[in-house]
């Protein structure tokens, strides 16, 4: 009789066979790059009612169930594969994945990980460096009264941002955390945020109408020079605005901010200058496309997602702050006690973050850069970044095809004829045929077909096939 180990090593031998296959497949273009069976038939596919009362699901089994499942994903490592903001993971990356589920080691408490805990340290200080902020020292000599920056990682962007939100607050109220607050706050942002600012003004009570929008250009870049009259008429009206929030780069079209200009007038208003980089602060690494992120060093806080532009598996998302005493006082007014009650080694990142239990998201990010090297990963998104230019190209040389507005990033808006109703149409359809994987968005009004390219593997061949297919399906349900 075999050991419950060694059942364990060949079913991880045999899924290590099966993902390899997946792999190649999806990277030769095979099967679809979306597939939707209804769930009814999802569900009997996969024997969910059987195995869940008969239990045993292992060996051969497992390894069918595991064929069953694949077959009902989207193949975010298909070349057809341009829809949404999601990291098409360096395959090693994942091997990250696993050990921290086997291990299960939640370490926001140094105890319960060490490792994970470390490497989470690590990591947020090599994204530090990369804003130009300073990273902090080793945990034995940081204290309330060391300048350096902090930050941490989260279980995504909009975690993320509600942590700004709240260590904005702490910064100019530093009360609040206790005793809430009379005055009316309000956030200023650009009419393009993200939704997950409304809802982190929702969350902290502050109401979703607390939200001062401040214009922005034909495109949808925010204006600089119409921060203060907005900061203005808020105070006048009474009202306290804690933070700005600006886009690195916004969803719809991928734009970024003029981050400099913002920061240079947030710093003259004494205003917390928050940096929703969820998506674009990956241009960080890349020489080429850093200029995007000129003045990221002026702001305040930056949440910046390593499951989008750096291959990295989701979630993998980090809140950095210039100052990492500001992170500290989130939730509690006294922090100092946080350095000194702790005799034992390490850095319990958990007073500081809204979840508990916390998985060792650093090992995703960490293997993404100690396998691709900061150099293979610069590559990476100068290539993701690249796909975009071609696919705005190729946008332009046909007649019946626009684009409302040159690429900043690897994401670009288009359209087939001038028929807002006419793009939902044309991607259900081509979703359908699930050949190609798109999305459509609002911009600035009007309804576009919108790519998301994350998938290095696409090539031109691919883009123009893309173009093709909407072509054809144009003329046929028209
Ligand atoms: C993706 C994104 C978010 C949300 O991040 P999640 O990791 O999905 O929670 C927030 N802001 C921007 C600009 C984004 O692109």
């Amino acid at each position: 009789m075999s050991t419950s180990h060694t059942y364990f090593e060949r079913e991880l031998a045999a899924l290590g066979k099966r993902l390899s296959q997946y792999f190649e497949e999806s990277c030769r273009g095979e099967g679809r790059a979306i597939y939707q069976q209804p769930m009814a038939k999802i569900a009997e596919d996969l024997r969910l009612e059987h195995w869940i009362e008969a239990g045993q699901l292992q060996e051969g089994e497992l390894d069918k169930f595991f064929e069953s499942y694949l077959a009902n994903t989207t193949r975010l490592h298909h070349p057809g594969y341009m829809a949404h903001q999601v990291a098409t993971p360096e395959i090693r990356t994942s091997l990250g994945h696993l050990v921290d589920g086997f291990t299960n080691n939640p370490m926001n408490i140094y105890e319960m990980g060490p490792a994970a805990s470390t490497i989470e340290y690590t990591i947020i200080n090599w994204m530090l460096k990369e804003v130009g902020w300073e990273p902090r020292p080793w945990p034995d000599t940081l204290s309330m009264d060391t300048a350096c920056g902090g930050g941490m990682l989260t279980h995504g962007g909009s975690l993320a941002n509600l942590t700004a939100m709240l260590a904005a607050r702490a910064r100019a109220f530093p009360n609040a955390w206790t005793q809430g607050y009379q005055q009316r706050l309000v956030i200023l942002a650009p009419g393009n945020n993200h939704y997950s600012i409304e809802r982190a003004a929702g969350i902290m009570g502050l109401g979703t109408s607390a939200l001062r929008l401040v214009p922005t250009d034909k495109d949808g870049r925010l204006k600089p020079d119409h921060i203060e009259a907005v900061y203005r008429k808020a105070v006048e009206a009474g009202e306290a605005p804690i933070a700005l929030v600006s886009n690195a780069c916004g969803t719809a079209a991928g734009l970024y901010d003029p981050l400099r200009e913002v920061g240079e007038v947030c710093q003259s208003l004494g205003l917390w200058h928050h940096i929703d980089g969820a998506h674009g602060a990956g241009a960080l690494v890349s020489s080429k496309h850093r200029h995007l992120m000129d003045g990221v060093e002026l702001a305040d806080s930056l949440t910046w997602d390593a499951h989008k532009l750096l291959a990295t598996p989701s979630l993998c998302a980090a809140i950095l702050v210039r100052d990492h005493r500001t992170l500290e006082r989130n939730f509690q007014q006294e922090a100092s006690y946080l350095f000194h009650d702790k005799d034992e080694p390490g850095f319990d990142f958990i007073a500081r973050t809204i979840e508990c239990t916390k998985s060792g998201m650093g090992l995703r990010l960490f293997l993404s850069l100690a396998s691709m090297g900061r150099e293979g990963l610069a590559d990476h998104v100068d290539r993701l970044f690249e796909l975009a230019q071609i696919a705005y190209e190729e946008v332009g040389q046909r007649s019946n095809f626009s684009s409302p507005v040159a690429p900043d990033c690897n994401i670009l808006c288009f359209r087939y004829g001038d028929d807002d109703d006419l793009q939902l149409r044309l991607r259900k359809h081509l979703v359908r045929e699930g050949r190609y994987y798109i999305t459509s968005t609002l911009y600035q009004g009007r309804r576009y077909l919108r790519l998301a390219l994350m998938n290095p593997r696409a090539t031109r061949n691919d883009l123009v096939g893309m173009l093709q297919q909407i072509e054809t399906l144009a003329e046929t349900i028209n």
